[in-house]
């Protein structure tokens, strides 16, 4: 196989289920033997497909497809700019296709490359969301009987955009905190016009309504199941700070982006004061922000987004390093995470002892019918299939009647903004 080389390397693009997904597929002058990857950044997709068919592509065409260590570093200083989420996906496909390729070479599921299984299956937690409390008792009930037993909760605030639920855009009827500004209008399609149409946060009621529910489900359901909350960046600081000390006596399995990761010092606050577990890193693209975060122990939870930085092969070694310092793995894991995605950080929530929990968004039926071999889950946990490399495929006749759907703004992430008209992180 020395004289094996890459033929050609193609982004596939597909849309089964509203979410657009970009995987990479590498071929190799082995007939019938390729790779896939994902790719996927759904916000900027068709920028990644120019950073490897423009870029990846003409540089990687010849190479010896066995060289991932060799190809990854080549290919990372090849723009000599580096550590984006353009680039770094673009990467990730083409890193996670080697990956699969050389499974297929050994005939060996990509865990078993990486030193074999350190467990049977992943634990995954699963979103439960709803306008109202109920809603979100409702659901997470649901979720129970399935077999679940971690689950994300998230609750809409009466009157204000909220992340993870379906929320409201702002209603002056339902108001309770600021005043909201509609003089500003943000054109949206060639038709409509909306006020905001991200919708209107403010930190106050949102922090008071996820106070509330997590004292709902801790009084209905109990304390036999783990809940998790995601902040999403979206609170001042300090109010973060009070917030993580607030819900202490809930005993959330984490909590999630309580600062943006501009402001990763304040976990430095946050740690001196509270033992809520704390769970970061699906924004971070560059070792220079993760680093720090493992080495001072700031968080519990490394949450990075496995594409987002550049693949299996700079993952699989951060999952190392948090080895060393004790801190669990949760790779991010929602809808925006292609089967394919899933199928890798499956590879590594198996192998990684100092792994914690996946992040899983349930796959529907479409996706499945296009990603053979998609991870399966039951009893609350995700499966192998133990076929060689990542153990998944891509039926690309079908992925082909999936087309990207058009866009405002390209499928721009929405302007969310304070009452008095100022932008918000998202
Ligand atoms: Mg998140």
């Amino acid at each position: 196989m020395s004289d094996l080389q890459i033929r050609d390397v193609r982004v596939i693009l597909t849309e089964p289920d509203n979410i657009r997904l970009v995987i990479v597929k590498i071929e190799t002058t082995e007939p019938e033997l390729y790779g896939i990857g994902c790719a996927t950044f759904t916000q900027r997709p068709t920028a990644v497909v120019s950073a490897v068919n423009d870029y990846l592509r003409p540089f990687l065409i010849g190479k010896n497809p066995a060289d991932i260590e060799d190809i990854w570093q080549s290919s990372y200083v090849s723009s000599y700019w580096r550590n984006g989420p353009v680039l770094n996906n673009a990467l990730s496909g083409v890193d996670q296709a080697l990956w699969d390729i050389k499974g297929k070479l050994a005939n060996m599921p990509v865990y078993d490359l990486f030193g074999g299984k350190a467990r049977d299956a992943a634990a995954v937690y699963v979103h439960s969301t709803g306008d109202d409390l109920q809603e979100v008792e409702d659901r997470a009930r649901a979720f129970i009987d399935q077999g679940f037993h971690y689950i994300r909760v998230q609750v809409a605030t009466p009157g204000y955009a909220t992340y993870g639920s379906r929320g409201a855009v702002a209603d002056d009827s339902l108001q309770t905190g600021p005043r909201v500004i509609t003089d500003r209008v943000t054109k949206f399609d060639s038709n409509t016009i909306y006020a905001h149409p991200g919708g209107i946060f403010e930190p106050r009621p949102y922090i008071k309504s996820a106070l509330g529910l997590f004292e709902h489900i801790r009084a209905t359901i109990g304390w036999d199941i783990e809940i998790l909350h995601d902040v999403h960046e979206r609170i001042p600081p300090i109010m973060g700070v009070d917030l993580a000390k607030e819900v202490e006596q809930y005993k959330l399995f984490f909590l999630e982006d309580l600062f943006a990761p501009e402001d990763n010092d304040y976990f430095r606050m946050v740690r001196q004061q509270t033992s809520t577990p704390i769970a970061m890193g699906e924004l971070y693209n560059s070792p220079h922000e993760i680093i720090p975060m493992v080495k001072d122990r700031l968080l519990d939870f490394m949450r990075v987004h496995i594409s987002q930085i550049g693949g299996l092969t700079p993952a699989r070694k951060l999952a190392a390093l948090c080895e060393a310092f004790n801190v669990r793995t949760a790779w991010h894991g929602p809808g925006d995470t292609s089967p394919v995605g899933h199928a890798a950080n499956l590879m590594l929530d198996l192998n990684t002892i100092n792994f914690g929990i996946q992040e899983y968004a349930i796959f529907q039926e479409r996706t499945q019918e296009v990603f053979p071999g998609c991870p399966e889950v039951r009893g609350g946990y995700m499966w192998p299939n133990g076929k060689p490399g990542l153990g998944i495929d891509v039926d690309e006749e079908l992925a082909a009647k999936y087309p990207f759907k058009e866009r405002a703004f390209g499928g721009a992430w929405d302007t969310v903004r304070r009452a008095d008209g100022g932008v918000v992180r998202p």
